[in-house]
């Protein structure tokens, strides 16, 4: 019995097991010994043939090939076992997620939520592809170690024949898409700090820091926000105009009342785009050219026409209609922002305390105030870089001419806003540098598409998937350290 059990369970497991099940007066599920004898069996030597040669081609599939019929602790066993683990955890994790966002952002009862997520197809997807995943990639890894190939090559391999695996998860594309494109920014990540801390690639200067990623990601997407805002990813795109009600206004109350039309958000940043474009006119140029007529013009008509008289400039007149005064929307946009955007960041903050719960019992006073402090740095930073951003459309007016750099000033704006993330920690500001990057993939990926520059693949995720992986993986093996993101550390210390 013990060495079917190691099918299921690792020696800390089967401990666990052990200390849950003695209070209902089990005292030992399996004898203690017998498995730790079975675990402790020394591995049977590969070749039984009469002389061995290592390097006879048959001896090399034999022995790749070996751990599927071999029940010692190290072969089928240990793979089995994490292909269970895997499958448990992500099950567990999707299921128990999905019903708290039910009853979170649905409103349903627990009891339906509950039954929801119990029979979810999401969460079974999910840990299909990620016990496979562990399963083969540890059957293949095993094999090739058994072979005498190198650590880093062994795992490299097993990592990216594993790989296509992420097909399985066939509920999300979506899903799908996000987590391949999360792991290769994380792979290029650790690919750096590996190569890095083995010397292989040189330390960077000091000014050149990891802060610098924000910035310069930050200058491609605002850069991408105004100027093709089809390529611009949807979710992030709604999070910038939910919180720039003061430049890009909604219906004001009077307009509502009489029932006029009014523009909606894409219209007026598509007009933004066409102003910038012709060169930032004014208002009585603007009506003297052919844009006038134009259709992304007139679109905005309502806007010109609510517009406050004193206004000169085109651009300031669509971007802050009741006011001729740049400054002011700007503060405006502080004062309403900076709370309501302290509250959205406040529930993530909280969550975060609920997973550090021993924590705060431990030394609440001084978890709470790292808390607030860091709550009100992130809120800062995330409404200072949009308000800056759209404070510099206005302010290039006043020292550019409307021809110099018309369209690729917005990259500018979002360059020196960027800088904001200097008030963030060291870790988040990493963190959020590769948030952007991975918006930059996207949304570059997305003009090429759109421009025919390239064709997507069907289940294209899936070849980056595997490869990233192969990274994360083989360096995982050889380079712990160089996996510097703790969690993706710790997840690959339970599955690996
Ligand atoms: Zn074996
Ligand atoms: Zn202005």
């Amino acid at each position: 019995m013990s060495w079917l059990l190691a099918f299921a369970l690792s020696r800390r497991e089967y401990e666990g097991l052990t200390r849950v099940l003695r209070p209902v007066g089990v005292k030992e599920p399996i004898p203690r010994k017998a498995f730790e004898q079975y675990l402790a069996r020394p591995h049977p030597p590969l070749s039984r043939a009469k002389r061995p040669s290592q390097h006879a081609p048959q001896d090399k599939l034999v022995a790749f090939l070996h751990p599927w019929t071999c029940s010692h602790p190290q072969c089928l066993p240990s793979a089995t076992q994490r292909g269970l683990r895997a499958f448990l955890l992500a099950y567990l994790v999707i299921s128990v997620g999905e019903g708290v966002l039910g009853i979170l952002f649905r409103r349903t009862g627990p009891r339906t939520a509950i039954k929801n997520a119990l029979s979810s197809s999401s969460a079974y997807t999910f840990a299909m592809f990620l016990s496979s995943y562990t399963f083969i990639c540890r059957m293949v890894q095993r094999g090739l170690d058994l072979n005498h190939v190198a650590p880093f090559t062994s795992a490299f391999i097993a990592g990216l024949v594993a790989g296509p695996t992420i097909l399985l998860d066939h509920s999300s594309p979506s899903r799908r898409l996000t987590i391949s494109l999360y792991l290769l920014t994380k792979a290029m990540q650790f690919l750096f700090a590996d190569l890095q801390s083995t010397g292989k690639l040189p330390k960077l200067p000091n000014w050149f820091g990891r802060w610098l990623l924000f910035p310069l990601s930050s200058a491609q997407l605002i850069w991408c926000f105004l100027n093709d805002h089809e390529s611009f990813p949807d979710t992030y795109f709604n999070f910038i105009v939910s919180r720039s009600q003061d430049y890009i206004p909604k219906s004001p109350r009077g307009i509502q009342r009489a029932g006029k039309p009014w523009p909606n958000s894409r219209s007026i940043v598509d007009a933004i785009h066409h102003l910038a474009k012709a060169g930032y006119p004014s208002l009585s140029e603007l009506k003297q050219s052919e844009l006038a007529g134009s259709h992304a013009i007139d679109q905005v008509k309502p806007v010109f026409d609510y517009a406050n008289p004193n206004h000169t400039r085109a651009m300031c007149a669509l971007l802050h209609p009741d006011t001729p005064n740049c400054w002011s929307p700007f503060f405006h946009m502080l004062q309403v922002e900076l709370p309501r955007t302290f509250k959205f960041f406040s529930v993530f903050t909280l969550i975060g305390l609920l997973f550090n719960r021993r924590k705060l019992v431990r030394q609440p006073v001084e978890t709470l105030s790292k808390a607030l402090l860091s709550t009100s740095k992130s809120t800062a930073f995330a409404v200072l870089a949009i308000a800056t951003a759209w404070r510099f459309v206005c302010l290039w007016q006043d020292f550019m001419p409307g021809n110099v750099l018309s369209r690729d000033r917005i990259a500018l704006n979002g360059f020196i806003s960027g800088f904001w993330i200097l008030l963030e920690s060291r870790g988040r500001q990493m963190d959020l540098g590769m948030y952007s990057i991975r918006l930059t993939i996207e949304s570059v990926w997305q003009g090429l598409l759109r421009r025919g520059y390239v064709k997507s693949i069907r289940h294209g995720e899936a070849i980056y998937f595997s490869l990233s992986m192969a990274f994360v993986i083989a360096i995982y093996r050889t380079n712990r350290r160089a996996i510097n993101t703790g969690y993706i550390a710790s997840l690959l210390d339970i599955l690996m």
